[in-house]
């Protein structure tokens, strides 16, 4: 079976987007992704360490080699909270959160769960109809607080204006799950 990662990869693989947005940038594997199906992505982090590696990943050449091509000219990356997005992008048809902390970087420096919900609920305002959030949640970063107030609140989400879905190992505890929002 696929990651939760890859999971939501092959979802979007199956559209092309106007406006994407990667909410936590990291080491810019989804940016990447998304810039293959979205006319522009905006991507977000905290850490120039992320947006350093982000700019690498995305002049590298898909197939690893080491040679440069041509920057890709649809990204556009923040050193910026995921919270102030709606400064630069007004509508997106696909945003992807991939929470936690950055691999190989600083682990206190993790989503807390106050913004990402202030970010989400944010979000979906913005979120064209149609359109989808995916929300990948690692429940051991901070003692599952983001985990457990997060689903509180998609639980809440009124089923006339969203479709919410959760994806999940039932047989692994404290797995990383997705919850994919899609806007009626
Ligand atoms: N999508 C990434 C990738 O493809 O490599 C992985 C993301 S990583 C699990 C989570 C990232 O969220 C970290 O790099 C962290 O710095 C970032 N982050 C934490 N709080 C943030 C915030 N308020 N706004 C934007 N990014 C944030």
């Amino acid at each position: 079976m696929e990651s939760m990662i890859e999971f939501v990869h092959q979802r979007i693989k199956k559209h092309k987007y106007q406006n994407g947005i990667d909410f936590t940038m990291g080491n810019g594997h989804d940016t990447l992704f998304l810039s293959d199906y979205c006319h522009h992505v905006y991507s977000y982090d905290i850490q120039s360490l992320a947006l350093n590696n982000t700019k690498e990943l995305v002049k590298r050449k898909k197939n690893n080699t080491k040679e440069f091509i041509k920057d890709k000219k649809n990204v556009t990356l923040f050193l910026k909270s995921h919270e102030y997005f709606d400064e630069d992008v007004r509508d997106f048809e696909v945003g992807i959160f991939n929470l936690g902390y950055l691999p190989g970087g600083n682990h206190e420096c993790v989503t807390q769960y106050e913004i990402t919900l202030k970010t989400i609920k944010k979000a979906l305002e913005h979120l064209v109809k149609g359109g989808c959030l995916y929300v990948v949640v690692y429940i051991g970063h901070d003692q599952g607080k983001e985990s457990t107030n997060l689903d509180a609140y998609f639980r809440t989400l009124d089923h006339k204006l969203y479709n919410v879905a959760k994806f999940e190992m039932m047989n692994k505890n404290n797995s990383p799950y997705v919850v994919i929002i899609e806007k009626r």
